[in-house]
């Protein structure tokens, strides 16, 4: 079982091999290769470690950065900690890049719901969810192969 620090690492040193990847994958194309690298990097906070009750090191990392968005982050993922059982399905390659790219939209939609009701301003997330649909799979991707990162490192 690799630690929070190893795990920060561990997906510091998979983005420049997954934008290397995407790279040569896109034929060049620069936007893929930021994006599939910096869906890898953003594995460093959208961790599957997410599931774990107690404050994980990159939450830790958040609060030190910046102690209103650090508290934030630490109670919107909460919820997530309570329901998945720590090493379970949230941990499982693809299954739980999924159930955080859920969980996120999830989040999108109750944002959406509650300035429809107060504020009367329509978000239209579908809409947006649709046409951003390629942006958001080659982001998606590289969270992905950093999550097989993290269940590499969890397991061997
Ligand atoms: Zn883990």
């Amino acid at each position: 079982m690799a630690s929070g620090k190893e795990h920060t690492l561990g997906t510091i040193l998979l983005t420049p091999l997954t934008g290397l990847f995407a790279w040569h994958l896109s034929q060049g194309d620069q936007a893929i290769t930021i994006l599939a690298s910096t869906g890898c990097l953003s594995g460093i906070f959208i961790s599957p470690d997410l599931d774990m009750q107690t404050r994980t090191v990159s939450e830790t990392t958040l609060v030190r950065w910046s102690w209103t968005i650090g508290y934030i982050w630490i109670f919107l993922w909460y919820p997530y900690a309570l329901f998945f059982k720590h090493r379970g399905i949230s941990h499982c390659p693809l299954v739980g890049t999924c159930t955080r790219l859920l969980y996120m939209v999830g989040y999108a939609f109750l944002l959406q719901e509650i300035l429809r009701h107060t504020m009367d301003i329509e978000g239209h997330l579908m809409y947006w969810l649709k046409n951003h649909a390629i942006t958001l799979s080659i982001f998606s991707a590289g969270l992905a192969i950093s999550d097989i990162g993290h269940w590499f490192m969890d397991n061997f």
